[in-house]
């Protein structure tokens, strides 16, 4: 069973959130049909993703648009999170699925390698009461993920955070999957960076660590070196959702213009639309698109 919950550490001087992610990573896997490269690469993104959703979502209907672009054979990556109270939804979507590349040299997955790092981390945060937009824009590190929003904490957020994300996955799907996000409070003492940078150079990865079982209070206690955290939320959840629906795409169309929306109707009759996040389909009839038109 997925699990993630946010705590406090060392006196409030650290935020942490832990998820184990296996189920989510797994259902993003089927649906988008993807390799053991993309889905350690869309795994360590969903999982990034899933975890800011509950950490800078303060208002119930901002949005938090991610999009990765490193030049890479995968193309453009793109993932979207919502908060519906103590559930993050999270979806994702790849430009090219089945892109497989050979393990590197020291045996991992080939992440940077598929999406590429000549590109850019982009960060848009959509504000539902203001309606607005921050945007943060970061050129990528290596493209490994984890590397890449620790960058964009750093430069874009000025909040020194420390990031790891890992997918295990062989042919027959993810065995596991998780990820931390730690952020430094501005009053962290230089005693509890170092404790703290210490912790987390002598752990095993997240992936080891819940392949031997720890559960994510475990993996919080020894990545922060500290076993008085404080449980912030206790029902915390990360979950696949799209929120598309047949109005979303009526506007898609119509931005295609009234010439567009003509040809398609003398070539086709009707449009059929699929939804990139979740396969979904929709279907616009002749009187549709003709609707469309007049207006
Ligand atoms: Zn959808």
């Amino acid at each position: 069973m997925d699990q993630v919950k946010k705590y406090l550490a060392h006196s409030g001087m650290v935020n942490i959130v832990v998820a184990e992610t296996t189920e989510l990573v797994e259902n993003v896997r089927k649906l988008h049909d993807l390799t053991p490269t993309t889905t350690a690469l869309l795994g360590r993104l969903v999982t990034v993703v899933g975890m800011m959703g509950l950490t800078e979502i303060k208002q119930p209907d901002d949005v938090i648009t991610v999009q990765m672009n490193g030049n890479g054979p995968v193309g453009n990556c793109i993932s979207v999170v919502r908060l519906d109270d103590t559930v993050s939804k999270v979806k994702a979507c790849i430009g090219n699925p089945h892109v497989e590349l050979p393990l590197k040299e020291n045996g991992k997955i080939d992440v940077g390698g598929a999406l590429g790092n000549d590109g850019f981390l982009n960060i848009i945060k959509k504000n539902s009461v203001s309606y607005e937009n921050y945007s943060g824009l970061v050129p990528l590190v290596s493209g490994e993920i984890a590397e890449d929003f620790t960058e964009y904490f750093a430069k874009s957020m000025q909040k020194p955070t420390a990031i790891s994300l890992g997918v295990l996955v062989n042919k027959d799907g993810v065995k596991k999957a998780g990820g931390f996000l730690l952020n430094l409070m501005p009053d962290a003492t230089d005693e509890v960076i170092t404790k703290i940078e210490n912790a987390i150079t002598s752990s095993p990865s997240i992936t080891q660590m819940l392949e031997d079982g720890l559960n994510v209070q475990e993996i919080a206690e020894k990545i922060t070196g500290d076993d008085n955290l404080m449980v912030l939320n206790k029902e915390l959840s990360i979950k696949y959702e799209c929120d598309c629906n047949k109005e979303k795409f009526y506007s898609g169309i119509s931005s295609l213009g009234k010439e567009e929306i003509k040809k398609i109707i003398e070539e086709d009759e009707k449009a059929h639309v699929k939804c990139q996040f979740c396969n979904k389909e929709y279907e616009f009839s002749k009187e549709e698109l003709l609707k469309l038109i007049e207006k």
